[in-house]
Parts: C-alpha cells; sequence; structure tokens
C-alpha cells in the first residue's frame, strides 16, 4: 500500500518560554482573526507542498549538509501579509537566516523541488483572516536561533498540528 503524501516544510520553531510571550504580548492586542496556537508559532523557510514519504530521505540528507551560524533574530514588527495574516517581521534580516534560505533552496531547486517564485519575506504569523490593519508596535522580542527542522503539516479537527520529523543544530558562531 502507497503511504499518504505528506504535506512539508522547513521552519525555525520558535523555542516555547518566547512562544508564550509573543503570545501573551499578541492576545494583550486588539488584533482579531484567528490566532494561531504558541505550539504553532514558526518562521517558514521553505514550503515543499505535498510529497511522497519517499522524499524523506533525500530531505534529511539535503538538511544535514546545511552549513550555517547561530544567529539572533529581532521580531520588530508587526505587518499584515497576503490574505489577512498579521504577523511578526524583523526589520532587519541577519545574514546567516540569509545564508541558511539561500542554501537550503539551492539544495531544494538540485533536488527538483518547485519553491515558492516570490522573494522570501521572513514572517511568524500569529493572526489569521485579520480584517484590520494591525496599528502597533512589538516589544522587538529576540529570538536565538540554534537550530532548524522538517516538519509535516497535518489538518486535524482540533485546528492544524505540526509534527517535527528532524530538526538540525546550527553551528556556533566562531570568535
Ligand atoms: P492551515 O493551512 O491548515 O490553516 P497552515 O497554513 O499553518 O495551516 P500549511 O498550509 O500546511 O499550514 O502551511 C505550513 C507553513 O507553510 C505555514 O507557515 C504556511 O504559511 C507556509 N505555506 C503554506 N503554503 C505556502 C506557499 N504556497 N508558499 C510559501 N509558504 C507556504
Ligand atoms: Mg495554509
Amino acid at each position: 500500500m502507497t503511504e499518504k503524501p505528506l504535506r512539508l516544510f522547513f521552519a525555525l520553531p520558535c523555542p516555547t518560554a518566547l512562544a508564550t510571550s509573543i503570545c501573551d504580548w499578541r492576545d494583550s492586542q486588539d488584533l482579531g482573526g484567528r490566532p494561531v496556537a504558541p505550539a504553532n508559532l514558526h518562521l517558514t523557510l521553505a514550503f515543499l507542498g505535498s510529497q511522497p514519504v519517499a522524499k524523506l530521505d533525500g530531505l534529511r540528507q539535503l538538511g544535514s549538509h546545511l552549513r550555517t551560524d547561530a544567529f539572533m533574530l529581532r521580531l520588530d514588527q508587526v505587518q499584515t501579509i497576503g490574505h489577512g495574516f498579521a504577523c511578526l517581521i524583523p526589520s532587519q534580516v541577519p545574514p546567516p537566516l540569509s545564508q541558511l534560505v539561500e542554501q537550503l533552496h539551492a539544495g531544494l531547486s538540485a533536488h527538483g523541488f518547485a519553491l515558492d517564485s516570490r522573494p522570501f519575506l521572513p514572517h511568524v504569523t500569529l493572526s489569521r483572516e485579520v480584517q484590520k490593519r494591525p496599528n502597533t508596535h512589538p516589544p522587538a522580542f529576540k529570538w536565538q536561533v540554534e537550530g532548524f527542522g522538517l516538519f509535516a503539516s497535518e489538518s486535524t479537527e482540533n485546528g492544524v498540528h505540526y509534527q517535527a520529523l528532524q530538526d538540525w543544530p546550527l553551528t556556533a558562531p566562531s570568535g
């Protein structure tokens, strides 16, 4: 029997304590829409969509070949993107984040995965289907990014669930 395809994406999973702080702040704002659960806060690096299970080995190898230093991400702006996604955005993209995404996208393209043609826009979605433009400034959340992962997104009756399939550490910056 063929296994069901998986809806896959690479992402930075938001550490639990930071996700709690971000969601506490989000809940104190009048953003509206459908709030994202703290356990689901993440920053997508590459979205692969529906893929056969047979692709997993190659993706795991690809992930293990990426080399980027750990970095600090400052989420200091709120913006609505797409169809009413209220997001936290970094006003400055740290070079290691750009390097990680470049390496990942190059590797995925070399393996024949079709990626979104839009430029990479790092964002952490806070709430979906937001009707009005948020008029607020976040308290510059600092995220020490130490690793990234490959996730399978599953739709459940309690909402979407992201299953971590594998995670990889970033390297300690030298000097
Ligand atoms: P749901 O769609 O069930 O409401 P979700 O959007 O969190 O929940 P997915 O659609 O599986 O779940 O998406 C997983 C991640 O990939 C999310 O960060 C989503 O924003 C991102 N993503 C989804 N589709 C695309 C796409 N076409 N291009 C880039 N990123 C995408
Ligand atoms: Mg979606």
